[in-house]
């Protein structure tokens, strides 16, 4: 078998990995959007969905023949292991005979995803990957472990095929509300010869990632608000499930209001049998607020009905937000509706905005950033990231002891070795066969 990293190998996001087995078919393990340009600029509006030729001549799409619609599709199948932009961003333009797998949650979050979030497209042909069982593609055999990541229902990619197993860790972190399943995988993964590692923190400062762990973000929240007697408006991303626990948890205990926006609401709805704890519209101190363009496009995708039992359960308007402001924590989106929300609550007190995303986009030129940059608010940093700990990379290296770690999502694929063994840096483009590792 040849493993290929068309591009990641050096870089954190836009993975894009190829397998191809000794019969010649081949496979795919995410085709992400690198998070920017290569010169650290942002990608112009509409990127992802410009043409697949112009992409491909422009590099933004890997240079991988037999992958896009251009021509006779050589691949079997496109596995994504989360729903995070820099893993999937690009799928929807591979060939349309392509499947696309992904686990439930994936494809969840790509349809609200596409749904609510203009310029991102999906692919034609999604398929679910089954809970923790392998699925047969051609003669690959793969199957998608629950790895603890900020995206809901992340998996670890474990291929056989032509008597190896590689283990593709997708993102994955030990110390978000689900770590025991980084606890369980070597267990779960069983005998590996090629560990394929995602290593974003390796060479970087802690303080970059914010909190050491979940439960850390989940009791400075708790505290803020018990501490706190205004409006307290939370910014993390809609796909981060455990910081939707987080913020509902603190404010149980702070005796306030979680209130969400319809898509916040929405995607928590479609994760209610995948994630138990995951926070319902329709539970108690739980409110939403209604923002227009979110209820156009439920009204949009026929989902009139749901809106109006969104309402039903608990719509609150912002003028109570503004009068009862002790009684709500709002957890919300760095977007132009919560600016409108800020800008009228601040005719009456100003909020707290509490920053519970990577503190590098806090620098970004964001609505709610700019807002507070312009009205001389400081936002609390309360944020725990989504990556292992380099200390907890090594422990899961020992303990899977495979032939050979090959890092991925990273820019210090060179200090993998300073705290493990066997590491073999790979350069993007370079195909090598696996028992040569
Ligand atoms: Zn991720």
């Amino acid at each position: 078998m040849i493993l290929t990293i068309h591009r990641g190998a050096h870089q954190i996001g836009g993975s894009c990995i190829e397998l191809r087995a000794n019969s010649g078919e081949r496979i795919l393990l995410d085709l992400g959007m690198p998070l920017t340009q290569p010169n650290g600029s942002d990608w112009p509006r509409g990127t992802m969905t410009r043409p697949s030729q112009e992409l491909r001549a422009g590099g933004v799409l890997p240079d991988v023949d037999g992958l896009y619609d251009d021509s006779k599709p050589e691949f079997s199948a496109v596995v994504l292991s989360h729903a995070h932009l820099d893993h999937h961003g690009l799928a929807h333009h591979i060939h349309p005979d392509v499947p696309v797998y992904g686990s439930r949650g994936t494809i969840e979050m790509l349809k609200a995803s596409s749904l609510f979030i203009p310029g991102i497209a999906i692919p034609a042909d999604m398929r679910e990957l089954p809970f923790d069982a392998a699925v047969a593609i051609g003669s690959f055999a793969v199957r998608g472990i629950p790895v603890d990541h900020a995206a809901p229902d992340s998996r670890a990619l474990l291929i056989e095929a032509d008597g190896q197993r590689i283990l593709y860790s997708g993102d994955l972190r030990a110390h978000g509300h689900q770590r025991h399943l980084f606890d369980s995988l070597p267990e779960m993964a069983g005998p590996i010869d090629v560990l394929i590692l995602e290593g974003t923190t390796v060479g970087q400062a802690q303080e970059a990632h914010g909190f050491p762990n979940e439960s850390d973000v989940e009791r400075r929240l708790s505290d803020l608000l018990k501490s706190n007697k205004g409006l307290v408006v939370v910014i993390a991303s809609g796909q981060n499930i455990d910081r939707a626990i987080s913020v509902y948890h603190a404010a149980l205990k702070s005796g306030r209001e979680l209130v969400i926006d319809p898509y916040q609401a929405y995607i928590l709805m479609k994760l209610k049998d995948i994630c138990h704890e995951a926070p319902q519209f329709d539970w108690p101190s739980v409110r939403v607020k209604f923002i227009k363009s979110h209820v156009r496009k439920l009204k949009d995708a026929g989902l009139w009905g749901l809106a109006c039992q969104m309402s039903r359960a608990g719509k609150v308007m912002s003028e109570q937000l503004a009068s009862g402001a002790s009684e709500f924590v709002y957890l919300a989106r760095s977007s132009r509706a919560t600016v409108a929300l800020l800008r009228f609550l601040t005719k009456t007190a100003r909020p707290t905005v509490v920053w519970s995303l990577w503190r590098g986009y806090l620098k970004k030129d964001s609505p709610v950033s700019r807002f507070c940059y312009e009205h001389g608010i400081e936002p609390v940093l309360i944020h725990s990231g989504g990556h292992a700990h380099p200390e907890d990379l090594a422990g899961l290296v020992n303990r899977l002891r495979p032939k050979a770690v090959v890092p991925i999502h990273t820019e210090a694929a060179s200090q993998f070795a300073d705290i493990m063994s066997n590491v073999r840096v790979l350069r993007d483009g370079e195909a090598v066969e696996i028992t040569s590792l």
